[in-house]
Order: C-alpha cells, then structure tokens, then sequence
C-alpha cells in the first residue's frame, strides 16, 4: 500500500477542534477511493510551539516544511511581542510559497447575497511574494521616510509627495509575474478552461501593474503560443487570455460571472477579489486555499483562528475539508476530492450545519463543529 506523508500544523484558537473534525473525512474519502494512505505528521507552530519549544516557528518545522510535498495548517493567530510580524506571511516568504491558489464556488442550499451564486465557478491565482505585501513601508515623519522622500525630490523632481507622508514601495517584476501566470496558464490548460484573466490596475500603475498584464500576455505567447490566444483574436478551441482592470473586474464578477474560469492576479487585488468572491457564494467558512512554492503545497484555512469561539465545538470545519479535497486532487485522486465536494452539499442539503452556516440555510438546525464533520462523513 503506498503512502503520502502529509505535515499538519494543528493551529491556534479553532484549529484543535476543526482539526479533529476534518482529519477523519479526508481519510475516509480517500479509501473510498485509492489503496494509498495519508502518513500524517505534526509539526509545531504557534502558541503550542512557543508551549513546548519557546518559539512560534520552530527550526524543526521549518527544515520540514523545506523538503516536504504537501502540509496542511489551520490557522495561526499573530503572535504579540516576538518580533515576527505574521506567522503566515513568515511561512510564506521563507518557503518561497509564490502562487495562492483559490477555487471559489457555490453550494446549492447556500443562500448568499446574490441571485445566481452557482455561476461562479472560478480559481484565483494570486501572486504572493510582492507588490505592496513585500513590507518595504515607513510611517509618517520618520527619519526613513524624510530621508526617502528627499531622495525622491533630489533625484527624480519628484514634486507630488507631502513632506509628511507615509511610503510605501510597491515592487512588481517579470520574474515573480511570469512564474504566477505561467502556473495559472498550466492549470487553465490541464482543466480545459475556456480563459484565463489577467486582472490589474495597469491604467494608473502602468509600470507596476501595467507590467504584469504585459509580462502575462508575454508568458501565454511565448511558451504556451500553439494553445493560447487573445480575446482581440479568437481562436477555436484554444485558451482565451484576456485582461481586466481590477475595478471592472469587480463588477464582471457580479454581473457576468459565468464568463471567467482562472483569474491571475498580482498580490493585492488576489486579496481583495478572493474574499469577494467569496462572499458572494457564501463566506470564508467554505473556501479552501493552498499556497505553492515550486516544491511544496501548502494547504490552508483561509479563516482566522476565531478566537470568540474557539473551544465551543462551534467552528465550521468546511474550509479544513475542503483543503483536503483540493489536495486529493494533487495527489492524483481526483474521485475522492468529488466525493468531499458532493458529501458537502449533501450535508448543506440535509440543512444541519454549523452555526455560522445556520444563517444562511432555510429551516436549519444548528449542530456542533463534531457533528458537523460526522455528518459530511457519513454522506461520503
Ligand atoms: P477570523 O477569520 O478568525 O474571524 C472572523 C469572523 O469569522 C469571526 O466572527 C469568527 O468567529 C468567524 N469565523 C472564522 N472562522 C470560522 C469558522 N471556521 N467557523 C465559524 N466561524 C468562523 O478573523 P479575525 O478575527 O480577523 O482574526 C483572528 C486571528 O486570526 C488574528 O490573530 C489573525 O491574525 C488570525 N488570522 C489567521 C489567518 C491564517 O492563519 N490564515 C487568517 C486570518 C486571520
């Protein structure tokens, strides 16, 4: 029988109970499935870390992670006073996780605030090692941003910029905008999808955002030119690579959502879009995320720790399973990760759903995180 180690970091807040819920249903869906199991290894992050180890990102964790295929994680709470500003963005950075990949879809029973949430059905690819996220940003009236501004002036004539401003840098290149599209290009292709978008704000930030729309089209036409083309130039039967302008794509998403399959996005706008989109199918208790370096896949809660609730049995486990499904899928077992999705909307018919979820379900009973797992379980 063969195995896929899997390192699971349990997370802080909600991330013992969810995870107890979730674990069973990813197993039990792939051995419905597949003669292979799931080897799964804890490693320590966050406030159970800094309990046992005395830091929140333990060298142990890190040299795992450094040569590991798949991990899992639920969330992490931002730790006071250590000096890291954000255990996610430190994981991120340090493992080279580049693309955060986002499929967002309906399920049916789910009310949401729009009409017709079945026709979204889109992943985002969201780049996520630069633009504003990259961290270069200094407060007002400091010596750094004095000093920065003056050089702006000095150098370039900048004349636009108050003496008292805050800055922040926002660098974008080919390289990181290039190895993003390219992803989303070979996910686009493998899934047959009818396009592929660019969105950007390329019309006020010709260089920065302007530059990744170009160096997207550039990638699409030289290394994927025979199964790619341009909306300006259709082609049947090939990938059709377009482009928004990220407020406009704001308003596609609402009005004509049937008409977009990947987005590829740089950093900034793949956040605000992704919780959209989110919301437009019915919130971030649903929605699974996985952030890839060249090696490793990186799955996630796309949720916080929720600490109000945590120890309540009252979390929604649906983002944590919906991880595991994405993740079946990668590993080759594409039938398993159906049954997660097909298990979750027959638990979401059955309307007893965690309390988070009651809301939005006509005529639910409100049952516990436990439950909730047990019942998407036995619909598998
Ligand atoms: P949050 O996502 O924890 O909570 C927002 C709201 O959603 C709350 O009302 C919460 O109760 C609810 N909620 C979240 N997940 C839920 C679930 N699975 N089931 C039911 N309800 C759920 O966001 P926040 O309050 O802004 O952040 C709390 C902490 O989480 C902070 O320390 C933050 O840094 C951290 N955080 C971590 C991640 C991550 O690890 N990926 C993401 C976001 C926030």
């Amino acid at each position: 029988m063969s195995s896929k180690r899997v390192y699971w970091i349990e997370g802080d807040g909600i991330g013992p109970e969810i995870w107890r819920a979730a674990r069973p249903v990813i197993d039990a869906a792939l051995a419905k499935e597949s003669d292979m199991r799931i080897e799964w290894v804890e490693l320590l992050a966050g406030e159970k870390a800094t309990a046992e180890t005395g830091s929140p990102l333990p060298e142990e964790t890190m040299n795992a992670l450094r040569t590991a295929d798949f991990a899992m994680k639920g969330p992490l709470g931002t730790p006071v006073g250590t000096g890291i500003r954000s255990l996610n963005v430190a994981l991120r950075q340090t493992l080279d996780l580049y693309a955060c990949i986002r499929p967002v879809r309906h399920f049916e029973g789910l009310e949401t605030p729009v009409k017709h949430p079945e026709r979204v059905n889109m992943v985002i690819f969201r780049e996520n090692t630069e633009d504003v996220y990259a961290g270069i940003e200094y407060a007002a009236r400091t010596p750094e941003a004095k000093k920065l501004i003056a050089f702006l002036r000095e150098e370039f004539g900048v004349t636009k910029i108050r003496e008292e401003a805050a800055v922040g840098i926002k660098p974008m290149s080919e390289f990181g905008s290039k190895r993003l599209v390219r992803r989303a290009l070979r996910f686009a292709l493998d899934t047959g999808s009818k396009s592929l978008t660019l969105v950007h704000k390329g019309n006020i930030m010709k260089f920065t955002e302007g530059g990744f729309r170009q160096w997207g089209y550039d990638v699409a036409a030289q290394e994927f030119g025979d199964l790619t083309c341009t909306e300006k130039e259709p082609v049947e039967g090939r990938l059709v690579v377009k482009d928004r302008i990220a407020d406009a794509m704001f308003q596609e998403a609402l009005l004509r959502p049937e008409q977009y399959q990947i987005l590829a996005t740089p950093n900034l706008n793949g956040d605000y879009i992704s919780d959209a989109l989110a919301a437009q199918v019915g919130g971030l208790g649903l929605a699974p995320g996985v952030n890839m370096s060249d090696s490793l896949a990186f799955y996630e809660a796309t949720h916080g720790t929720a600490p109000t609730i945590a120890g309540q049995d009252k979390a929604n486990p649906g983002s944590v399973i919906l991880c595991g499904a994405l993740m079946l899928e990668q590993m080759g077992v594409p039938a398993a990760a159906e049954r997660i999705r097909n298990a979750m909307s027959k638990a979401i018919a059955g309307r007893a759903v965690t309390v988070d979820l009651a809301a939005q379900v006509e005529g639910a009973r409100v049952v516990g995180c436990q439950e909730f797992g047990e019942i998407i379980g036995a619909c598998l």
